[in-house]
This record gives C-alpha cells, sequence and structure tokens, in this order.
C-alpha cells in the first residue's frame, strides 16, 4: 500500500485530504507543522509527501531542503504561492510536482500516481533488490557485493554512496547531493571526498578502474550508476 504523508495546516483541507486519499486506499499520515512532519517522515518513511509551503512553524522549502538530505521520496508541493519564482525556489529544492491551491482533487491524486509510479520504476521493488552487472552483483537488503564470485568488503561510507547511486541508476546525482546525503549537510563542497571515495569504489569493483564502465563522471557536476 503506498502511505502519503500531508503537511498541511489547514485542518478542513487536511481532513479532505485525508478522506479522498483513504477512499483512494492510500495509508495517510497527516502533519500540521514542519517540526512534526520532519519527526514522522523519519518514522514512517511514506512513499510520497504532500507538502505545503506556508507552515506555523517554519517554512516549507526549509522542511523540504531537510527531507532531501536523507531521503529521496516524491514530495508534491500544494502551495498557495502562485509566482514562478516560488515554484523554481521549490522545484530547485528538490521538490518532485508543484500544485497550486485551489486545486482540483482528481488532479492532484493523478499527479501522486504519477510521481509514486516513477519511484516504483525506479527503485527495485522487494524480491529485485539485486542489482547484477557482467563484473559485479549487489545484493541491497543483505548490503553484499560480490565480484567474480568473492564477496567484496566496502566501508559504510563506500556502501552509502554506492547504494545512492544504485537508486538513481542511470540518473546523475548532483556531488552536493552525493556529498549531503553520505556524509552529511554541511558537507556539499568537499568535492575531494567524492573523488577519493569513487576511486575506492572503482578499485573494489570495476575490472578497469581506469576506465569505468558502471560508476560513471560526470566531470564537475556529478556521478552516474550505469548497471
Ligand atoms: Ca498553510
Amino acid at each position: 500500500m503506498t502511505r502519503v504523508l500531508v503537511v498541511e495546516d489547514d485542518p478542513q483541507l487536511v481532513r479532505a485530504l485525508v478522506i479522498n486519499l483513504k477512499a483512494r486506499t492510500f495509508d495517510v499520515d497527516a502533519a500540521t507543522d514542519g517540526a512534526s512532519a520532519l519527526r514522522i517522515a523519519g518514522e514512517s518513511t511514506p512513499d510520497a509527501v504532500l507538502l505545503d509551503l506556508g507552515l506555523p512553524d517554519m517554512d516549507g522549502i526549509d522542511v523540504l531542503h531537510a527531507l532531501r538530505v536523507w531521503t529521496q521520496v516524491p514530495v508534491l508541493v500544494v502551495s498557495a504561492r502562485r509566482t514562478s519564482e516560488e515554484k523554481v525556489a521549490a522545484l530547485d529544492a528538490g521538490a518532485d510536482d508543484y500544485i497550486t491551491k485551489p486545486f482540483s482533487m482528481d488532479e492532484l491524486l493523478a499527479r501522486l500516481r504519477a510521481a509514486t509510479r516513477r519511484t516504483a520504476a525506479a527503485v527495485p521493488g522487494e524480491g529485485s533488490l539485486t542489482v547484477r552487472t557482467e563484473d559485479f552483483t549487489i545484493d541491497l537488503l543483505a548490503k553484499k557485493v560480490q565480484r567474480q564470485g568473492r564477496d567484496v568488503r566496502l566501508t559504510p561510507t563506500e556502501w552509502h554512496l554506492l547504494e545512492v547511486l544504485i537508486r538513481n541508476r542511470g540518473r546523475l546525482v548532483g556531488q552536493k547531493q552525493l556529498l549531503q546525503e553520505v556524509w552529511g549537510p554541511a558537507y556539499g563542497t568537499q568535492t575531494n571526498y567524492l573523488r577519493v571515495y569513487m576511486a575506492q569504489l572503482r578499485r573494489k569493483l570495476e575490472s578497469d578502474p581506469s576506465h569505468p564502465r558502471h560508476l560513471i563522471t560526470a566531470p564537475g557536476m556529478g556521478y552516474r550508476f550505469e548497471g
């Protein structure tokens, strides 16, 4: 079942969203401020977040930044702010979609379905948590890597980095995003860490580390996993 976190401080709108989402068999959690939204997101790991920007305790954009440090969950901003600068700011902060209030419930539900379909397609589902390449096999559940039939030992940092790249398989992951997800919010500019750790991963996984086929560098931008 798809679990949705509704972050909204207008009680009537929360009620309407909860009723409509439950009627379409979504599981729903609701938070009426930013702090509880972040707490609930950490506890219940939702499959999608509907995020209001005008919250009583903090700006929704800051909630989005805090979420993006550790999760790529689809976030649909639902806001009365309608200038294109405000939309661009939300999308730049990592929102997957932007819906202006007032909205039609059908449209919101369609966009929510589209966002959750995208992640279902991108993230290997249960039962397919193994990524195989011609050079190595990664079992995401057991956190094991094998190369030519032998276990490869990764440090927790190497593993975390690899996991973020695999989660975004085939897509470029920016340097800043990688650094913040793996090392934390304060490390967004330490690109030398990435060079060091990517070199280690390549030595452990690639058959020709100087000509990587799976752990690809986009110079000055970031890295991509090709499997
Ligand atoms: Ca509000």
